[in-house]
């Protein structure tokens, strides 16, 4: 071990999981927390018996002490960066089918082997997100790796996002790291078109994990008879719509959000992609009251759309994160008509697939409905999440026959 990065040693039996591959150490693991480290430095973590187990950062302010960046003993520097980005990048261009679409993850944090960062390409541009103190310090070198391997026309650094608060870290305003960003900014996923604003939109500015959900809902949608109508909650900019009116000019959509901006993007969204916005509705509400008044309206459609954001951001949420999913379900089911489709999904990382179908299932047998399962999906090939740590596993989406 030739580094001089400060050397952490753990506790004899809380190593097993780091050998196989698993990128986190919980501060319960350490032999003796280090003194005198400023959060997010770059060590060596050995074991009990002094061997090299790998290297990460260490956060003392946080519950995973360590982040482990790899197994291997090399340096963590444009080099290494340069290996993993182009290893993310060759899997996007060999998973998906890129020749209509121009926007997904290009880097998915620990399922890419890079704790604490999230990247999204969006036709040339790179938005990126650090999550950690770890990540904050090694920016400069992998911005460069980015730049290497990418090209991109610009990388903006998003740093507004909430898990950063468990680092111990600020949330700051959005910073140009090289390039810019063009003007209008737009994207073709699937060959439909959306327009994107990397600055302001949510998260990295457009839900690229729901492509291939959205392109399951064209195949559903296409047979429809015109004047069906499809309710979109928790719509975002209407991604969901574009597609499902694509597929049947003739459907009526109600896309409800709570982000007036970003349903005003959604209706230009439409526009793109010259489907004319009237006839269908564009509500700022939040989307379970807006159920409630749709119920009591005696309101029903051939597909609904429930999409949340993530109800448990921890562990610890998880219970009322299930208690959550089966009272929206328990409101949405009754607003489909008897033979519709339910796309319900969930994004919280600690509810696994069969607590949501329990949740699911709950809602089905209060509400008196029968679902037919039809397609199950979790997330796509530009979401991988590494089989040692699933956690990273979030995304969980049914289709669903209601009878
Ligand atoms: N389906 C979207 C992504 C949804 S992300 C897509 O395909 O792009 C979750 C959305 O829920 C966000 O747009 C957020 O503004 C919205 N939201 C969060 N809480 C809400 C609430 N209580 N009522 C309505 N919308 C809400």
């Amino acid at each position: 071990m030739a580094s001089k990065n400060p050397v952490i040693k753990i506790k004899t039996g809380r190593d097993w999981q780091l050998k196989r591959g698993h990128p986190w150490l919980f501060s319960g693991g350490l032999q003796q927390p280090p003194r005198d480290i400023a959060p997010g430095t770059v060590v060596d973590l050995v074991d009990a018996a002094g061997e090299f187990v790998g290297r990460g950062y260490y956060n003392p302010k946080t519950d995973i002490a360590v982040r482990l960046l790899t197994r291997q003993d090399e340096a963590v520097d444009r080099n290494f960066f340069r290996k993993r980005v182009q290893a993310a990048w060759d899997l996007r261009q060999q998973a998906l089918d890129l020749s209509k679409t121009d926007v997904f993850r290009l880097i998915h944090a620990e399922g890419d082997f890079l704790p604490g960062v999230i990247a999204d390409y969006y036709a040339g541009v790179i938005v990126l997100q650090s999550h950690t103190a770890g990540i904050d310090l090694l920016l400069e070198p992998l911005a460069a790796a980015l730049e290497e391997v990418v090209q991109p026309k610009a990388i903006l650094l998003r740093t507004d996002v909430a898990v950063r608060s468990r680092e111990g870290l600020q949330k700051n305003e959005p910073r140009l790291l090289m390039g810019e960003i063009p003007p209008g900014l737009q994207v073709q996923e699937n060959g439909l078109r959306f327009k994107i604003d990397p600055l302001k939109g949510q998260k990295t500015g457009f839900f690229t994990d729901q492509r291939d959900k959205r392109q399951a809902l064209y195949r559903y949608a296409r047979p429809l008879a015109e004047g069906a109508t499809m309710a979109n909650l928790f719509s975002y900019t209407a991604g969901f719509s574009v597609y499902a009116t694509s597929a049947q000019p003739g459907l009526k959509t109600i896309n409800v959000d709570q982000s007036a901006a970003a349903l005003e993007q959604g209706r230009q969204n439409f526009e793109l992609n010259g489907i004319p916005t009237a006839g269908h509705v564009f509500e700022t509400a939040d989307a379970f009251k807006w159920l409630e008044a749709e119920t009591a309206r005696k309101g029903q459609h051939e597909i609904v759309i429930l999409d949340p954001p993530a109800f448990a951001k921890t562990h610890r949420e998880k219970d009322k994160a299930l208690v959550g999913y089966t009272r929206l379900n328990r409101l949405g089911l009754p607003l489909v008509k008897s033979g519709g489709l339910l796309i319900t999904c969930s994004c919280s990382g600690s509810v696994s697939m069969a607590e949501f179908e329990n949740s699911v299932r709950e809602a089905a047998a209060q509400t008196g409905r029968s679902l037919q399962v039809l397609e199950i999906f979790e997330n796509g090939a530009d979401h991988p999440w590494s089989l040692i740590a699933p956690e990273s596993r979030y995304l969980k989406v049914l289709f669903c026959r209601v009878i």
